[in-house]
């Protein structure tokens, strides 16, 4: 694609990272087929290529972002599904993270859309919050169905309409500390503890800590860690997410200066995709480039690592998995294979659902935001999930799981949780009393 920035604006490194990925589109269109917003609603404005030709309009003009122009750069999901079938390479993902940087510091928002982004930014990466307003949402439960009624206030009619009904215990696990190798030791790794990840479901990390410490890994729960910045990333808000990233840098090189890491373990893979990118989002930091850059290189979302330990083959196990890659692991970080081949060794037969490539409509805080497409995207996912008649569905996303157990029976749990239960762990609850479906 042809530009025309001046030499003034490609002084600036945003606006030249820009223009060059920019260039790399020829505009063919192939990435609108697999975008689910496109799918939806049918509308080109809502595409892959016309989201970038709104983009390069309004960098190119240095115009302030318009109501437009945020409306359809906010019913991106930012899934990437674009990114993997652009055969040009374009680099949607920090096209889309600049034009949303740029929105927020130029687009002055409804005065209720601000409030409920001020909220979500204030609460949703705070463990402590996050947990207080679950338990406020189990107690406003009832006025659902009036928020629900008036258009502003939908997004808080979907925040409850997401909330579990009771909210779990928090796990000593999450608590700072050194897990010790039960087996031979293998190696060293420090664990993301995340965010709502713990509140919602602390039984994700507690699987995780107990199966590489049966596997001789030792397991550091960093003192420090924040959430990775990932929720307000995606809002554009660019100073919070970058604080967020030069905390847990901090954290994670202390520990790789006290006593080495072989990898930071991440069981969310919407927080991997991010921190797998903190080396770009602070290469104009000199302070920061350098060790960002290590942090990222050391990534790992928990099947990705697992999958270096080499584990035993089991016999099958009779119990059907339908395995749901959340965009972040397949479009974001590429992990496609890894999560299935580990079901597979661990005895569990896998099922891959139609549609694979398609977002269930979770990403992040768009199923608050817009949560319409989010609810259609959804229906759409269970039922190419449900078409499987697995017994279970396995995933690699706090957000996906949320998501998709709102809309069916089948049981949803973390790819990690199947895995320690194979590999000498109990049970998971949520499978007890588990029938395996026939065929
Ligand atoms: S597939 Fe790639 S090159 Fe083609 S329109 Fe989409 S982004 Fe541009
Ligand atoms: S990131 Fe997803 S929703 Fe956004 S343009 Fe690409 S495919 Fe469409």
């Amino acid at each position: 694609m042809q530009t025309n920035f001046t030499p003034a604006q490609l002084a600036d490194p945003h606006v030249a990272e820009s223009e060059a990925i920019l260039r790399k589109c020829v505009h063919c269109g192939f990435c609108t087929a697999t975008c689910p917003t496109y799918v939806t609603l049918g509308n080109e404005l809502d595409s892959p290529r016309g989201r970038i030709y709104l983009i390069k309009d309004m960098l190119e003009n240095g115009r302030p972002a318009d109501a437009e122009v945020t409306t359809h750069i906010d019913r991106c999901l930012s899934c990437l599904a674009c990114a993997t079938t652009c055969p040009s390479g374009v680099d949607y993902m920090h096209l889309i993270d600049h034009a949303r940087v740029h929105i927020e510091n130029t687009y002055k928002r409804p005065l209720m859309d601000r409030l409920t982004r001020n909220v979500l930014a204030a609460v949703l990466p705070y463990p402590g919050r996050f947990r207080m307003a679950l338990h406020l949402a189990s107690l406003a439960r009832p006025l659902k169905g009036a928020l629900k009624r008036i258009p502003a206030l939908k997004p808080f009619a979907a925040m409850l309409d997401l909330a579990p009904r009771t909210v779990p215990a928090p796990s000593a696990f999450a608590k700072p500390g050194r897990h010790e190798p039960q087996a031979e030791r293998r190696g060293r790794v420090a664990i993301l503890t995340g965010c709502a990840q713990p509140v919602l479901d602390p039984g994700i990390n507690e699987a995780t800590i107990r199966l590489l410490t049966r596997l001789g890994v030792e397991v550091i729960v960093p003192q420090g860690e924040v959430c990775c910045g990932s929720l307000v990333h995606h809002m554009g808000r660019e100073e919070q997410a970058l604080a967020a990233a030069r905390a847990n840098v901090g954290v994670w090189m202390r520990e790789i200066e006290a006593g080495g890491l072989d990898a930071i373990i991440i069981t969310a893979s919407g927080c991997g995709t991010t921190i797998k990118d903190y080396g770009h989002m602070l290469r104009l930091d000199p302070a920061y480039a350098e060790k960002a850059a290590r942090v990222s290189a050391l990534a790992k979302d928990i099947t990705e690592y697992l999958a270096s330990l080499d584990l035993p083959s089991h016999m099958p196990r009779g119990i059907a998995v339908a395995y749901h890659s959340a965009c972040s692991m397949q479009h974001g970080q590429k992990i496609t294979m890894a999560p299935k081949l580990l079901l597979k060794a661990a005895g569990f037969t896998v099922r891959d659902p139609a549609e694979g490539h398609l977002c269930c409509g979770s990403a992040g805080t768009y199923n608050i935001m817009q949560s319409e497409i989010s609810a259609e995207l959804k229906a759409r996912k269970v039922r190419n999930l449900e078409a499987t008649r697995a017994d279970v569905i396995a995933t690699g996303n706090i957000g996906c799981i949320t998501q998709i157990a709102t809309a069916t029976g089948i049981p949803i749990l973390h790819t990690v949780e199947l895995l320690d239960w194979a590999y000498g762990g109990d049970m998971p609850a949520k499978l007890k009393g588990l029938e395996p479906a026939a065929g």
